[in-house]
């Protein structure tokens, strides 16, 4: 599969980068092209047009309904709906926590019913049960983060070369989800939202120090750090991760693209 960072920066937009949205192609036994996005954070739609068509996503998979991470679907909505010569394809698939429509149609001034079921056919995670889309199958375990829900997903692929996984922290701070999440992942994106010194506030993101203790537990190949809000110093985030984490490292860029 393939990785590629739409938006990057934590918590809201930077001069830069949308919030959080990451994109997800692999291709099928058959050989078409699935698209997933990992949120769809704020900002991020109008920068994910640069990379694909909007009638090309294939699923949308929110770890948690704050709107750095979910807000963009509201646009989607609108895209879909009054797309003039109508959307050509059935409805998108959402996957997220429970009453992520009725949070959605709030968000935009709808009346919940039938809110957006119109243009997105929602699915509530279950913590441990895999779902499948396409050639993708997503697991979400239980994150560490202030809101009613909140998941770390691992994703995998098969093709001849084997099984491949990618592991998504979402928001969290330490948690024993985290970590089943990114077991032997081949690349782990983890966000590192807060530094040593500097964030004491425990149970909401993790520091560099501490997204490089989950990759060492989970035994992960490659981690890369993101949700750097605009007040991180990247250097920092990657020194503190260093420390306790010998395997490759990097800290996203806007645009990067990665072979997983
Ligand atoms: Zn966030
Ligand atoms: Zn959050």
């Amino acid at each position: 599969m393939e990785l590629t960072i739409i938006g990057c920066t934590g918590s809201f937009p930077g001069p830069n980068s949308p919030a959080s949205c990451y994109l997800l192609t692999a291709d099928d036994a058959d050989g078409r092209t699935w698209r997933v996005l990992l949120d769809l954070g704020s900002g991020a739609l109008g920068t994910l047009q640069q990379h694909i068509d909007l009638t090309q996503i294939d699923a949308v998979l929110l770890t948690h309904l704050h709107a750095d991470h979910c807000l963009d679907l509201c646009g989607l909505h609108v895209a879909i709906k009054w797309c003039p010569s109508g959307w050509p394809v059935p409805r998108i698939p959402v996957y997220g926590p429970q009453g992520t429509n009725e949070r959605m149609a709030l968000a935009y001034g709808l009346e919940s019913d039938p809110g957006m079921t119109g243009e997105f056919d929602f699915a509530a995670w279950q913590t441990g049960r895999p779902v499948q889309v396409g050639p993708f199958t997503v697991t979400p375990s239980p994150a560490n983060h202030p809101t009613d829900e909140a998941y770390a997903l691992r994703v995998q692929t098969t093709d001849d070369d084997g099984t491949h996984t990618l592991a998504y922290s979402g928001d969290t701070d330490s948690c024993p989800g985290l970590v089943e999440a990114a077991g032997s992942a081949d690349l782990f994106l983890c966000e590192a939202a807060f530094h040593e010194g500097r964030d004491e506030v425990r149970d909401v993101h993790l520091t560099g120090r501490r997204a490089g203790e989950a990759a060492a537990e989970a035994n992960a190949a490659r981690l890369v750090l993101t949700h750097l809000p605009i007040w991180n110093d990247p250097e920092r985030s990657a020194a503190e991760a260093r420390e306790v984490f010998s395997g490759e490292l990097e800290v996203v860029v806007p645009g990067a693209t990665y072979k997983v």
